[in-house]
């Protein structure tokens, strides 16, 4: 699991500046590096959170979010953290200087980068799956190393030879005046590894895609935008933990009834003689048919609450409200005896 409090996993202090948060992670960042603490799936980890610590926290938005409404905070509002992100992230901090930190040399980047990716998926719901929650399937389409060659790249037989341009470092040195700059190699692509007959299964992409039906638990009012993550349900990779699935949640409409937050609404119309002297409403709900009371005198556009028959509380307990708003249809063209007896009323109320 992914530590909470993202402080805590850099070691600053709440109010911490934007340097001392830097500096933090670059110590804890080269300290968990996989490359340096290579099979060693706790180190990952923790480099993992110590990453996404940083890139939370490096955010001025997002670390306002996060102090004022935590994690889930940062979910709700769809904030998702992609270990693709990881690797940038570092370069950008440490740019070119983390192989010969190491003495690494070549052997760097995405080509090392064997965790299985992070995956996603959409799962629509309607309201009242929404409501209910329980065991929902997901059908993914995970990426998994080519059953042919072992995710090498390289046709049976074959394995990957040092590139030849950078002489499998990964990178090439230019001269500019008096600095030599280090980009990555074209040839390569910084992997300092070349193919040169690929695996005919996966066009020497050293992948695949293998279709997975997937349970996801949904817990009771989620909404539009919420995800929920499966942790080792993404995609694998040739070595080391897989990648987590995080499904993004999607609730349709429903014809009846229009969601805000917990709270339901319900239009529902009536005839006059029902606003004056009140009446027994059956309107949809998420759970079944809901009985309302109308009392007399209601006016056009009243809003009725009925406390506790909303959408469950996805953080915290009970259920949020329903809220039926009435309209009164006046009749345009009452038959002749209701239009006397309206004439009959509007005598009366003369008197
Ligand atoms: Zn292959
Ligand atoms: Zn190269």
């Amino acid at each position: 699991m992914a530590a909470r409090d993202y402080y805590s996993v850099l070691g600053v202090p709440r109010n911490a500046s934007p340097e001392e948060i830097k500096k933090a992670y670059r110590r804890l960042a080269v300290q968990y590096h996989p490359d340096r603490n290579p099979n060693d799936p706790q180190a990952e980890e923790r480099f993992k959170e110590v990453s996404e610590a940083y890139a939370v926290l490096s955010d001025p938005e997002k670390r306002e979010v996060f102090d004022r409404y935590g994690v889930d905070g940062l979910k709700g509002r769809g904030f998702r953290f992609d270990p693709d992100d990881i690797f940038s992230q570092f370069m950008d901090l440490f740019g070119g200087a983390f192989g010969d930190l190491f003495g690494l040399g070549g052997a760097r980047g995405r080509g090392r980068w064997e965790r299985g990716r992070d995956q996603q998926v959409a799962l629509s719901l309607s309201l009242e799956e929404a409501a209910r929650g329980g065991d929902h399937e997901v059908t993914l389409s995970r990426e998994e190393p080519c059953g042919t060659c072992g995710g090498s790249r390289a046709a049976p037989g074959t394995s990957p030879e040092a590139c030849p341009t950078c002489r499998g470092q990964g990178r090439v040195a230019h001269s500019q005046g008096l600095f030599t700059i280090a980009t990555t190699c074209p040839q390569c692509r910084g992997s300092g590894r070349v193919v040169r007959s690929p695996c005919p299964e996966c066009r020497g992409s050293g992948r695949q895609h293998v279709e997975h039906r997937i349970q996801v638990r949904v817990p009771p009012g989620v909404d539009t935008g919420n995800t929920l993550r499966v942790s080792g349900a993404g995609g694998r990779g040739r070595t080391g933990t897989p990648g987590d699935l995080y499904v993004v949640i999607e609730v349709r409409d429903s014809p009846g009834l229009k969601r805000q937050g917990d709270d339901l609404l319900h239009e529902a119309t009536i005839r006059v003689p029902d606003a004056v002297l009140g009446t027994r409403l059956r309107v949809p709900g998420v759970f079944g048919e809901v009985v309302v009371r109308v009392p007399p005198g209601t006016q056009p556009g009243d809003a009725i609450r009925v406390a506790g028959e909303g959408m469950p509380r996805l953080e915290g307990r009970g259920r949020g409200d329903l809220w039926v708003r009435v309209e009164v249809e006046v009749p345009k063209d009452p038959p002749r005896a209701v239009r006397k007896l309206y004439e009959q009323i509007r005598d009366l109320e003369k008197a």
